[in-house]
């Protein structure tokens, strides 16, 4: 068995292509390689390849060639194929043949990427981002999961298997379910956890899960995030919304609504028929991303766990930090986990991002046993705000404390802003 990884690297999407054949692969990997050759030495059978390419219609004809040549003995082929029409006309991508890409490296890459997109100066960008992320680099490791995540997460061997959750192994507990590191309800496909037993997977999937769920329901539904069950209808005390493509908001009006002289049709208060503890959407925010760090980290986070577990209290929590931006609207949910490596313990040792349609939020994960200054208290958040640059230098997030620990009706005040015809 022969195998060739190739890896194509664009701003719009990543992927790795390991391709493994009996007896075809020398011919597959030299007609691919010829697609991308810019020399051909045919004396020594050496083939000199542009790292950098464009998706320009010429190419896509050219690799659509290789595809259907090769696609009956060597199906996984197409995949290429479906790389190139997630790309944009004309983007430019990097193709690296057999080359294992460090995360440096790769930065590096999409900043030239991303130069060479608007047009700027490669030199220049780059200094921005160094300024940017520089210093986070080299005190934090970073951890990023998205619909690209190939590889579930933990330990492969069912038999081996302990859960990250409640510490139980296999055999006392059992791993027969599927379980999603970020609620499904989210619209996550791809991101899975192999050391989340059955109990903990249904204790997380009808408890503190579904207060994030119905905290961020109004988005699910407007836009169109499918979970197991398709786009779900909204049904409160007050109101019904349904996407049928366009956003339909039923209202039910009391008599005393209605004949209120005063009455806003552009502000609509609709009410629940449900509860959330707020504490709880902190909770499942940093199951999440105990969900997906290497198993061998867990143990700097047994308090953490006892308390997303319900098994410790803590009434005082950082606050979230949270940003609404149309630019970074995802449809399959991300999220991205900074662990310090340094011993600066001003700094919190774990911090993570969850996005989710247009929401960004950032927060520390408490109670880490690395951790011995209290982010709770405003100047040492300060402190560690104002290192995450790239955050901190954007305006308008809002910091949100999530500390409530009582069930409360959940209401949604929606405002509309009339817009004047032009
Ligand atoms: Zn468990």
């Amino acid at each position: 068995m022969k195998e060739i990884k190739i890896t194509f690297l664009a701003l719009s999407r990543t992927t790795e292509l390991d391709i493994k054949s009996d007896n075809e692969i020398g011919s597959i990997v030299n007609d691919l390689l010829m697609v991308f050759a810019k020399e051909i030495d045919y004396k020594n059978f050496k083939i000199d390849i542009d790292s950098l390419q464009q998706n320009i219609p010429d190419f896509k004809t050219k690799i659509d060639g290789v595809v259907q040549k090769y696609k009956d003995v060597n199906p996984k082929i197409q995949q290429i194929n479906s790389y190139f029409k997630e790309l944009k006309d004309n983007e430019y991508f990097f193709v690296f043949p057999n080359a294992s890409i460090s995360k440096e490296q790769s930065f590096q890459f999409y900043n030239y990427l991303s130069a060479l997109e608007k047009n700027e100066d490669f030199e220049k960008v780059t200094k921005q981002i160094d300024d940017l992320f520089g210093v986070l680099m080299d005190s934090y490791e970073m951890f990023a999961f998205d619909e690209n995540t190939r590889n579930k997460i933990g330990e492969p061997d069912k038999s081996k298997r302990i859960c990250r959750f409640c510490n139980k192994p296999n055999g006392e507990v059992s791993f027969k379910k599927v379980a999603h590191s970020i609620s499904e309800a989210l619209g996550n496909k791809k991101i899975i956890t192999n050391d989340e037993c059955d109990s903990c997977n249904e204790e997380f999937g009808t408890g503190i899960e579904n207060d994030l769920i119905l905290y961020l329901n109004l988005y699910r539904n407007v836009f169109g995030i499918k979970g197991k069950n398709g786009i779900p209808k909204l049904k409160g005390k007050n109101f019904e919304i349904e996407n049928k493509g366009t956003i339909e908001i039923k209202q039910i009006l009391t008599d005393e609504e209605i004949n209120d002289p005063n009455r806003d049709d552009f502000k609509i208060r609709l009410e629940s028929n449900q509860n959330i503890t707020t504490q709880n959407i902190y909770k499942t925010l940093s199951k999440y991303a105990l969900g997906v760090i290497d198993r061998t980290q867990i143990a700097n986070f047994s308090d953490t766990i006892e308390w997303i577990n319900g098994t410790k209290n803590i009434d005082n929590l950082p606050k979230i930090a949270m940003f609404t931006s149309y630019d970074l609207f995802t449809i399959h949910p991300k999220l991205m986990v900074y662990l310090r490596k340094t011993d600066d313990n001003k700094l919190p040792y774990a911090v993570a991002e969850f996005r989710f349609t247009f929401l960004t939020f950032v927060y520390v994960i408490p109670n880490s046993s690395k951790d011995t200054t209290d982010f709770t208290q405003d100047e040492n958040f300060k402190h560690f705000w104002e290192f995450f640059k790239h955050y901190s230098s954007v305006p308008h997030w809002k910091f949100q404390k999530m500390n409530d620990n009582i069930a409360r009706q959940f209401v949604m005040n929606l405002n509309f802003e009339p817009k004047e015809k032009k």
